[in-house]
């Protein structure tokens, strides 16, 4: 999951990186009841989930109870990139001598960790990838022999910071590589870590994604609470399905990742566009068959499902029982077409037949399948 600005200052706060003291508030006079506790020169920063709100306008400066006042106003409901503010963060303003950037996240292909960081901070890291690579210092750290001191001290060097930040740095950086392994996140970036004219080094902002696989061995209750997650994802998930949701109008059942993953595939081999990936994984009784219809069926987009069925361990025939019985609890919208193949498709085959009809149809392959499905959707 990803996590709000202030939340992953508080998640870096956990693992003793410098960070500024704030509040988070929802309303106006809550804004400015923060920003004089905390006492001025403050600053207002919007809580979305996307980056470049200075930009934007949802990042101010305020030296007065009259100035939070209004720039609270101003950036309260502001839309940012389709996201609308409904979370302030208030804090400390600090004076700024130099901005960098600094990021751990998993390089899969290397099955390392890269840490990344660059003088030039404060601006998007892509622009700077693009305009100035050599700008950016990356190391890749091996997960059996972590991050020393030293290996630190020799990647800030290559990043020629000033001088100044160098111990700020080291520090930070070694601290920042715990939050993100012992954190158990898959990003943690800190754009801009900044540099003081008193010398102190600092996170300014921070973004940060917990590998949600990871939540039992942690206390993230706090942070799941305030997710915003898209209606049919959030209905989905309380099912203790694996959906994401987009934006097409076929919708998708398949049991294992792999197989929904090929099924969006196919969809759009078939010239089609998926509703949604829903992995219902290894069983497929009537239960979780039902809960599956019952979401995908929610989807005001869906105009037709494609139900694609490999059967394993779970047989053809005990499919095909749980898909019958859960057509008859739910009510669709939509007409269906089933795949079903592997062990026993046959026998699961025959108990389909019974039922086919023009909204219930049957198909031997994936790609047959898909094509009646999309056609099923645009007609
Ligand atoms: P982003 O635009 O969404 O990445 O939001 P940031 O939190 O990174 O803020 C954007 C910019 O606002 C930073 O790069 C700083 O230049 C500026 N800014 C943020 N906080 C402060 C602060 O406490 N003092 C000063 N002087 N500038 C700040
Ligand atoms: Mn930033």
């Amino acid at each position: 999951m990803d996590l709000f600005e202030y939340q992953g200052k508080q998640f870096f706060a956990m693992f003793d990186i410098p960070v500024s003291p704030g509040e988070a508030v929802t309303t106006v006079d809550a804004a400015v009841a923060a920003a004089d506790r905390i006492g001025y020169p403050v600053v207002v920063k919007a809580q979305v989930m996307v980056g470049g709100r200075g930009k934007a306008g949802g990042v101010k400066l305020a030296s007065t109870t009259e100035e939070a006042r209004e720039h609270a106003t101003n950036i309260l409901g502001l839309d940012i990139k389709g996201h609308i503010v409904e979370v302030l963060w208030i804090e400390k303003a600090s004076d700024i001598a130099e901005e960098y950037y600094a990021s751990f996240t998993l390089d899969r292909a290397a099955k390392k960790h890269l840490g990344m960081l660059s003088a030039q901070g404060g601006v998007e890291i892509e622009s700077v990838a693009e305009t100035d690579p050599d700008a950016i210092a990356k190391i890749w750290i091996d997960p059996v022999d972590g991050l020393t001191e030293e290996d630190a001290r020799r990647w800030v060097s290559g990043a020629r910071l000033n001088p100044d930040a160098t111990e700020g740095a080291v520090d930070i950086l070694v601290k920042l590589y715990r939050a993100y392994t012992e954190g158990d996140a898959d990003l943690a970036e800190i754009n801009p870590l900044i540099l003081t004219p008193e010398g102190k080094v600092h996170a300014l902002d921070a973004k940060v994604t917990l590998d949600d696989n990871a939540a039992f061995r942690h206390d993230w209750d706090e942070f799941a609470s305030t997710q915003v997650r898209d209606e049919r994802e959030q209905a989905a998930h309380e099912k203790g399905l694996q959906y994401v949701g987009l934006d097409g109008n076929v919708g998708i059942i398949a049991n294992g990742a792999g197989l929904a993953m090929s099924t969006l595939d196919v969809v759009n081999q078939a010239g089609g566009a998926p509703a949604n990936f829903l992995d219902i994984g290894g069983g497929a009784n009537a239960d979780v068959m039902a809960g599956a219809l019952e979401v995908i069926n929610n989807d005001p987009k869906v105009r037709s499902i494609f139900i694609n069925i490999f059967g394993g361990i779970t047989r053809g025939e005990e499919v095909a029982n749980g898909i019958v019985q859960a057509l008859g609890r739910v009510t669709l919208n939509s007409p269906i077409v089933i795949r079903l193949d592997g062990t026993n498709a046959d026998q699961g085959r025959e108990i389909l037949a019974a039922h086919e009809s023009e909204t219930l149809i049957s198909k031997p392959t994936m790609l047959e399948a898909a094509q009646a499905a999309v056609e099923l959707a645009n007609r």
